[in-house]
């Protein structure tokens, strides 16, 4: 079943596009939690890491990869970033599509809320 990001992907609704390649996108959390909140979502649909397979390898490195480059591009990567991924109920995930939060801009906590 589709989500909101799948939308977002098709350019059905907009959002503040950060990056963009074949395989992944990036843009501004609507309700952002931190000065700097990045989503960063593969286009392939994947409901949550629960459903990844060894065939991901490459689609989630690269993702990871361009976090880093995001936090750089944007200024945050010397300040510092945190890189998180909710997973289902315990995890705080409410859309079901797979997504990193890149949050920077202030000092985090720990342990997270
Ligand atoms: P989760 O709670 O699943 O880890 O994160 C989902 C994130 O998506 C939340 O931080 C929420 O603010 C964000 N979000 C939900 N709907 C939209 C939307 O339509 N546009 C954007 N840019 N972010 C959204």
């Amino acid at each position: 079943m589709s989500t909101i990001f799948k939308k977002i992907i098709d350019k059905e609704i907009p959002a503040k596009v950060v990056y963009e390649d074949d395989v992944c996108l990036a843009f501004r959390d609507v309700n952002p939690q931190a000065p700097t909140h990045v989503l960063v979502i593969p286009k392939k649909e994947m409901r949550s890491l629960n459903e990844v397979s060894t065939q991901d390898k490459e689609l989630l490195g690269h993702m990871l990869l361009k976090c880093g480059e995001i936090a750089r591009s944007l200024g945050v990567a010397e300040s510092g970033y945190r890189v998180v991924i909710n997973t289902n109920n315990d995890g705080g995930q409410t859309v079901f599509h797979l997504h990193f939060h890149l949050l920077a801009g202030r000092p985090m906590t720990w342990p997270p809320g």
